[in-house]
């Protein structure tokens, strides 16, 4: 027994569970695919060439929930077994000699109705559609094939699909023939050197949107809108060719694909947008809009995520990252290069102020011990799940800007420009890009490293040191929030910009704290600086603490010495000080105040934050104290605003409204009711409330609303399929206080015939409402199996993962212990679960330890208001 025992045991080790084993590798497919949107399932018939290094009788493909009828390897037969989720063995009774062969499969598998991943239904009104989400291990869903980014092959796709009906691919079309029943054969040309995650398709019943040609290569750009919606492309086709030459200009490299189509999904879940190369997806809310309703914040999303998807036809598709640990070299650059791309279009937009706000949210998410790093390693599937997160997206392009800035940015330009044209059609990993950027300055590379490689925010104590020759005195720790389990003691090399005022006017420099603490000469000081921005224009992935009274001097003097984004940093990063109890909370409120009525509506934002995330902190008697603040703090702005905009006013005041107002709503009653009637006559007749504010109107009315509102809501919501007025209504149902109606919004979740990928989000509506907050919870508890049956997935993301959030409200020792019973064993069953699961758990621990260091304090606040 006992070596039979060993035996099986070494072969279940042999069996792959994350990546394909060494040995057979792909040089390209050939797939032929029926699909027919009325169907649930499709049938696959792929070729494979591949190689054979060494000879073997044994080998594993990537195949998923595929039911495989016929395989063979140069005609003899293959047999197959599904090893794992992931995996099939694929075995010859006689080992296959060493060199070239082809594989040959023929094998039907699923079209999600619920879904976004693989090849899934997207329903607009009654049509149906077909499209496909790969990223990142879902190609499988749809081939059995190498599913790992490492493999970049060529594809040959052909689709039969039914003949009213248009098809579109990464390559154009080539032919098209018809076929017996109905049907006809598109064949579509085969495509340069690509991942399996970037392969797209689509089918059914499209309008296509010609939108110009690309400068200088002549490829042809076009938006793909579900039927009849040809109209609401508008937009997208103005800016689009403007995108991507922009983009061609940047990198110094023509577009790589033969044609840039954009097409529009009418619901996705798990993502928003994705890069495949030639045939980018958008969810339709962000691609396209009915111009009779479409908004200025709308129209700014678009070219933002375009920006970022179109980014990635050169940082992801053209040079394509080796394995998912450098999910960054996607996801980083995409997200810096779109902001870069924004900035310089569109100054009057002032987007740096935005990503600054996205620079924040990281560093929030980077001060739990929980957090991951920009380049974590991967060992299982939920790590490649998690990638995808603040970390790699927004802190990975705040450190690119931060060493961009560093080492000038036409430098680091032609650093991106070397590191894509030496990796192109290939793949690459980070030490290939460090070495492109930090080709003869390796201190470049070793202080990247240290912000690739470690988790955490770095807070940096600053202070003027006269005595002598005039010098800034630096010391690095970890940000840590009051409560944290982890240590302080990490340090990094740090590229630190300071600008400072002498008698001699203002003066600029850069420094590197490549250790805990340093001592820097102001070598252009010629007088004790007055004072010192630690952050110089906000380019520091950093939290700065002004030591003794220069914090003072620099709040009191910070509208005429700090431009905005530096402004809105010392804003965040007292708050952040705040947090971590080296600051009192009053400090911060002062400072919000301070800067709540700044021209910036960026700035107003974050001093909104900062007010509303203290509301959970003070008691129910002293909520009316609260809202006098409020409407003291914003009130006057606010009412002038109003819900509507007037003749002539410009973007950011149009902007401002939607932001200010409704926050400020919920503690006046004159702009409350207001909203009341304007929510009445917009649902009565689908006019009088201005585009931008229909969201915050139905909202706001909803958070004073009753049953006959609420059943209003319900019933224009079945006679819309506006994705924007939908998603619309639907926030305002989960904006409701009344237990009841908290109660029969999340009923919707379940039961209702509306789409869980509309209605998902309700499940975390009440979160931040004490009230009701744990509403969700018992609601989740008494109906999880229900649920999970009608959870999407998609996007390498699955529904069951996110649930902790539901807790993310809670806030105390005993709540903390529910939430473990709860969720401790149930997390861990979901791709990506066990990290959210810590998470949110940190966060409770954080919010009861903050809420214990501060509650005093706020409340004292609020009692003198
Ligand atoms: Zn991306």
């Amino acid at each position: 027994m006992l070596p039979f025992l060993l035996i099986a045991s070494a072969l279940a080790a042999d069996v792959p569970t994350l990546r394909l084993p060494e040995g057979v590798r792909p040089v390209n497919y050939t797939a032929e695919l029926t699909l027919d949107p009325a169907k649930p399932t499709f049938t696959g018939k792929i070729d494979i060439e591949v190689y054979f290094p060494a000879p073997a009788s044994v080998f594993y493909l990537n195949a998923r929930e595929l039911e495989i009828s016929s395989a063979n390897v140069g005609g003899a037969k293959l047999a197959v077994e599904q090893v794992n989720e992931n995996f099939i063995a694929l075995r010859s009774t006689s080992a296959i000699p060493a060199g070239p062969r082809q594989l040959h499969f023929e094998y039907s598998g699923k079209i999600s109705p619920k879904s976004s991943e693989g090849i899934f239904m997207g329903k607009d009104g009654e049509t149906s559609y077909l499209f496909t989400q790969f990223e990142e291990i879902d190609a499988r869903r749809a081939f059995p094939c190498f599913d790992e980014p490492g493999f970049k092959n060529s594809w040959r796709l052909t689709l039969h699909v039914p003949a009213s009906q248009k098809a579109f691919a990464n390559t154009p079309q080539i032919t098209e023939a018809s076929e017996a029943g109905g049907m006809k054969k598109v064949v579509f040309a085969p495509t340069k050197p690509l991942p399996s995650y970037l392969i797209a398709f689509a089918v059914g019943p499209f309008d296509v949107v010609e939108a110009g040609k690309i400068g200088g290569t002549g490829a042809p750009v076009r938006i793909i809108t579900p039927k009849g919606k040809a109209s609401q492309a508008k937009y997208a086709a103005d800016v689009t060719a403007t995108i991507l030459e922009r983009l061609q200009s940047y990198f110094g490299i023509a577009y790589p694909y033969e044609k840039a189509d954009a097409i529009a999904i009418p619901l996705t879940f798990g993502f928003g947008a994705m890069e495949n190369a030639g045939l980018v997806t958008y969810a339709e809310n962000i691609l396209i809009a009915d111009p009779a309703t479409d908004t200025e914040n709308r129209r700014r999303e678009y070219a933002s995520v375009g920006a970022h998807e179109l980014a990635h036809q050169w940082f992801g598709d053209l040079v394509t990252l080796s394995w998912w640990d450098d999910t960054w070299l996607n996801e980083a650059f995409a997200t810096w290069t779109s902001s870069k791309i924004l900035a310089e279009w569109k100054p009057e937009w002032k987007t740096r102020l935005g990503d600054l706000s996205a620079k924040f949210g990281a560093m929030g998410e980077d001060s739990l011990v929980s957090t991951r790093k920009i380049r974590q390693e991967i060992l299982t599937n939920d790590d490649i799940s998690n990638a995808f997160d603040g970390i790699t997206y927004e802190k990975g392009a705040a450190v690119i800007r931060m060493f961009e800035i560093w080492t000038g940015e036409k430098q680091f330009q032609r650093g991106v420009t070397s590191y894509l044209k030496l990796h192109a059609n290939k793949n690459a990993r980070m030490e290939d890009f460090l070495d492109s950027i930090g080709s003869g300055k390796p201190r470049l590379s070793e202080a990247f490293l240290t912000f690739l490689s470690q988790p955490g925010v770095p807070q940096i104590s600053v202070s003027l040191d006269c005595k002598a020759t005039p010098a800034v005195a630096l010391r690095q720790k970890r940000y840590l929030p009051v409560g944290s389990k982890g240590s302080s003691a990490q340090t990094w090399k740090v590229p630190v910009c300071v600008r400072y005022r002498t008698d001699a006017g203002v003066q600029r420099e850069c420094f590197l704290l490549d250790k805990e603490s340093a001592e820097f000469k102001l070598t252009k000081a010629t007088s004790c600086p007055t004072l010192i921005a630690a952050n110089e224009s906000a380019s520091g992935y950093y939290i700065a603490s002004y030591e003794g009274d220069l914090l003072d001097r620099m709040v009191a003097e910070s509208q005429q010495f700090l431009n905005p984004a530096e402004q809105s940093t010392l804003l965040h990063d007292i708050s952040a000080l705040a947090g971590a109890g080296d600051l009192k909370i009053g400090r911060a409120l002062d400072a919000a105040v301070k800067f709540a009525n700044s021209p910036e509506r960026q700035i107003v934002g974050q001093a909104e934050g900062i007010i509303g995330g203290v509301r959970s902190q003070i008691p129910a008697s002293l909520l009316d104290n609260y809202g006098r603040f409020v409407a003291k703090t914003f009130g006057e702005r606010a009412r002038a605003l109003g819900w509507s905009a007037k003749p002539g006013e410009d973007q950011e005041t149009t902007l401002l409204r939607p932001n200010l107002v409704p926050f400020v709503a919920r503690y006046d009653a004159p702009l409350a009711e207001e909203a009341r009637k304007l929510a009445a006559q917009w649902i009565e007749t689908r006019k009088g409330v201005d585009a931008n504010m229909i969201g915050s109107v139905l909202s706001t009315a909803a958070y004073n609303g009753d049953r006959a509102y609420f059943d209003a809501l319900l019933a224009a919501l079945k006679k819309t399929e506006d994705k924007r007025q939908r998603s619309a209504i639907i926030r305002a149902l989960g904006s409701f206080r009344a237990p009841e109606l908290v109660q029969s919004a999340l009923d919707l979740v379940i039961h209702s015939d509306i789409d869980t990928r509309e209605t998902a989000g309700l499940l975390f509506a009440g979160t931040g409402n004490r009230a009701t907050e744990r509403m969700a919870f018992d609601f989740l508890k008494a109906n999880y199996d229900e649920i999970l049956k009608r959870a999407p997935s998609g996007g390498g993301s699955d529904f069951g993962a996110e649930l902790p959030y539901v807790a993310g409200g809670f806030c105390s020792a005993s709540q903390e212990k529910e939430y473990i019973d709860y969720f401790g064993e149930r997390s861990k069953t979901f791709t990506g679960g066990p990290r959210v699961y810590e998470q949110v758990l940190e966060s409770i621990r954080l919010c009861d330890a903050q809420r214990a260091a501060q509650g005093a304090d706020a409340e004292a606040y609020f009692a003198r208001q």
